[in-house]
């Protein structure tokens, strides 16, 4: 399966961190900051071969 890279800001300690991110659907998830392993609400929108990606902490949700 193809993955996107996409850098992004940990919500946290706001290192630049960079995301595998599958390109074939919009999804929610939780991943682990390689820095300092906190874990990432990410959100992926995908819309034709453009990925919008929002992050945030996981306790406060979108
Ligand atoms: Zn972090």
């Amino acid at each position: 399966m193809y993955l996107h890279e996409e850098q992004i800001t940990c919500p946290y300690c706001w290192e630049a961190i960079t995301l595998l991110v599958d390109p074939s659907e919009s999804q929610t998830y939780t991943e682990d900051c390689f820095v300092c392993c906190r874990p990432i609400l990410v959100n992926t929108q995908v819309t034709g071969d453009q990925i919008t990606i929002e992050v945030t902490q996981e306790d406060l949700g979108f």
